[in-house]
């Protein structure tokens, strides 16, 4: 049989497209059960995008609505099971050809499954939740390869908060690249179980002593502080090192607001500093959604999207021209 030559070419080219590897720089391995105290027994609906939520009448009314069962909205549901979270994800990621920087409860699990995909990240909420000691023996016996996602937002913590500094420190004295939680968290974060969560601290103005107190620090701002876009612009342009992951905004937001957000980013002059990231939690789905909040974004050339997708991240990652080779599926020159 003979096809058209435009359907022949087309088959190709999505062929080459699904071998291209992605770097996702925001995955969890989540327990479903820190879900379901913040919403309800598993399988757990997700409103797509999180302003799709019906309005409450008061704050007091919204962690009734944000746990409802039966969202009136298009939802994603998780799995029941977190075995099927790791499953389902690990998946697309083959499918996709995924490579994950991975934080979470469940990672050494993850990482046992595929541990070429994974990419081990140490979560830290707080130095109430871990010593500068532990996190050292952490990193200096090769747990993990990066640190975050780093969610002291969630606390009331700006990142220039003194209790940090020798957390920061260490990650610059080990070289050890940061993920921090700086925009968005679920929407009425306060109102559910985050009370010390404040819409002020997506600024990610909060990050710049520690920029300049910690000059070796390679940083990634998760989220990409949305939606503080002229601060956000203001510590890129002032700091060259500092780098952005998309995860979540590129699925909880509506569309059009998440592509002029990136629009903004990348006309800008900072698309070289763009990660994927998904922000995948136990949700698994949202990582194709992420995906294809980056492919149907109109203003970015081929180039712009391999940079987001993989480029940007094999740089701040300092992947080896081996792993690289190897994530492409290629032997190295
Ligand atoms: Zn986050």
């Amino acid at each position: 049989m003979k096809l058209p030559s435009v359907i022949i070419l087309s088959f190709a080219a999505s062929a080459v497209n699904a071998q291209e590897p992605i770097i996702d720089a925001h995955v969890h391995a989540s327990e479903i059960a820190s879900f379901a105290a913040l919403a309800r027994p598993p399988p757990i609906p997700h409103c797509i995008p999180m302003t799709d939520y019906p309005v409450p009448s008061s704050g007091k009314d919204w962690p009734a609505i944000f746990k409802s069962g039966k969202p009136p909205c298009r939802a994603t549901w998780s799995p029941a099971t977190d075995d099927e979270v790791r499953e389902r994800s690990l998946a697309i990621m083959k499918r996709r050809n995924i490579y994950g920087v991975v934080s979470g409860s469940h990672v050494a699990r993850w990482h046992a499954v595929a541990p070429e995909r994974v990419i081990r990240s140490l979560g830290f909420g707080g130095p109430g939740a871990m010593s500068v000691d532990s996190m050292r023996k952490e990193f200096k016996e090769g747990r993990f390869a990066v640190l975050g996602e780093v969610t002291t937002q969630y606390s009331g913590l700006s990142p220039d908060d003194p209790s940090l500094a020798p957390y920061w420190a260490l990650a610059e004295e080990l070289d050890v690249p940061v993920g921090i939680h700086i925009g968005t968290g679920p929407v009425g974060a306060p109102y559910l179980r985050f009370d010390r969560y404040r819409a002020r601290l997506h600024s990610p103005l909060g990050l710049e002593e520690v920029l300049v107190r910690n000059p070796g620090l390679r940083v990634y701002i998760m989220h990409a502080a949305w939606p503080m876009i002229d601060d956000l612009l203001a510590v890129l342009w002032t700091h060259p090192q500092v780098y952005v992951d998309l995860g979540a905004i590129n699925w909880a937001l509506p569309r059009a607001e998440f592509h002029r957000y990136l629009q903004r980013i990348v006309e800008a002059g900072f698309g070289k500093r763009v990660l994927f990231g998904s922000d995948q939690m136990i949700w698994p789905e949202t990582m194709e959604m992420a995906i294809e909040a980056i492919e149907s974004a109109t203003f970015l050339t081929a180039e712009q999207r391999r940079d987001i997708f993989f480029n940007n991240g094999a740089r701040f990652f300092r992947l080896s021209p081996e792993r690289i080779a190897a994530m492409r599926g290629k032997k190295p020159n």
